[in-house]
């Protein structure tokens, strides 16, 4: 059966501008780092992107190393969008990145020149898309001046690789001097993309205001930490959680992050029921209330995580002492 995307898919999400740009995100966007790999089962990953799609998820952000193994998610979105997604690419904002170490030698890693331009490439060939919207420069390059690695991204956008270029990870100061080179360039940072949840909070500390005040965009990656914010683990560490996943090259949560946050994930569970909402719901909103957000970039193992997770738009808004609570939680 073709995939006939739903009629109804506009109606719940609302969309917002990223910063001062005429681009809208939805406020939840849906992350391929993992489950979306060779490793993964297609017809999941298929079917967590038809009900992304079909509750107004136009976003799907992606990077050159998301798999395992690395570059198969994007393979993954090639498949989808001959497919399932071809009658809709103009309804979707496609994300990719480079910036960490994809290839063997000294061309396959970090901001030169040289690497972003050869790894978008490369990742256009994996998705069978001629440009991405947005293209990232994944985490700062300590090496590389700026000027090269923002002049490759205004190179990126003119040779219509990319539509709209942001930063990742980048320091409240390397983003004030990453958007200037930019804008002298011609070409506006759209967007940066930095983690923010409640265990994770370095945003607070200077870069959302250097982002309001510049007009620039946040989305804001693994707002659930990883799964911890929700009932994942309440029970202990479920097989096949990513808690459970042993390798550590490739897992950035282990099982003592997991023990050591639990009994503040109990507290916090706590307040999320009274709200009426599930902890996952309580997480997401919790990070769109800060007016400089403008999308969650969420992850998901399955279509019921995502069921769960859209439901955070049902109740976005909080009291001052249901904050105040949670801030006594978090310590
Ligand atoms: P989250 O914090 O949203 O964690 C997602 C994980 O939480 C899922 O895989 C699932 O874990 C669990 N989960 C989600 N919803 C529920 C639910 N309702 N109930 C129970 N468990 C749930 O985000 P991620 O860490 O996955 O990151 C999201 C995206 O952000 C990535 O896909 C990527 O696009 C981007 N990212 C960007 C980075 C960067 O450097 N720019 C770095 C990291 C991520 P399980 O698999 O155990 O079921």
């Amino acid at each position: 059966m073709p995939y006939l995307a739903s009629e109804t898919r506009y109606s719940s999400m609302p969309y917002v501008r990223a910063g001062r740009s005429g681009l809208k995100l939805p406020r939840i966007s849906l992350g391929w780092w993992y489950n979306f790999g060779s490793v993964d089962r297609f017809e999941n990953a298929r079917a967590m992107a038809r009900y992304a799609f079909d509750h107004g998820i136009t976003h799907f952000d992606l990077a050159n190393n998301y798999g395992p193994e690395p570059g198969s998610a994007e393979e993954t979105l090639g498949r989808l969008l001959k497919g399932d997604f071809a009658p809709y690419r103009d309804e979707l904002v496609i994300s990719t990145k480079a910036g960490w170490g994809m290839w063997d030698g000294p061309y396959g890693d970090f901001g030169s020149r040289k690497y972003l331009i050869a790894s978008l490439d490369q990742s256009l060939e994996r998705m069978g898309l001629d440009y991405v919207d947005i293209f990232y420069h994944h985490r700062p390059d300590p090496d590389t001046p700026l000027e090269e690695t923002m002049g490759a991204l205004d190179f990126i956008v003119r040779s219509g690789r990319a539509l709209y270029v942001g930063i990742s990870s980048y320091s409240p100061e390397e983003t004030r001097a990453a958007a200037k080179i930019l804008r002298d360039l011609g070409t506006p940072l759209l967007i940066h993309q930095p983690s923010y949840n409640m265990f994770d909070r370095w945003v607070e500390d200077g870069l959302l205001d250097v982002l309001e005040q510049a007009g620039i965009g946040c989305i804001v990656f693994s707002p659930l930490a990883q799964g911890q914010l929700t009932d994942r683990y309440l029970k202990g560490i479920p097989q096949g959680a990513r808690a459970s996943k042993a390798d550590p090259e490739r897992v950035w949560l282990t099982p003592d992050d997991v023990q050591h946050n639990l009994p503040k994930v109990r507290k916090l569970n706590e307040i999320a029921q009274r709200r009426g909402q599930k902890l996952s719901q309580m997480a997401i909103a919790w990070v769109l209330r800060q007016p400089a957000v403008t999308s969650a970039l969420i992850g998901s193992s399955s279509v019921e995580q995502l069921e769960d997770n859209l439901k955070a738009l049902d109740k976005l808004d909080f009291s001052d002492g249901e904050l105040q609570k949670i801030e006594s939680i978090l310590g």
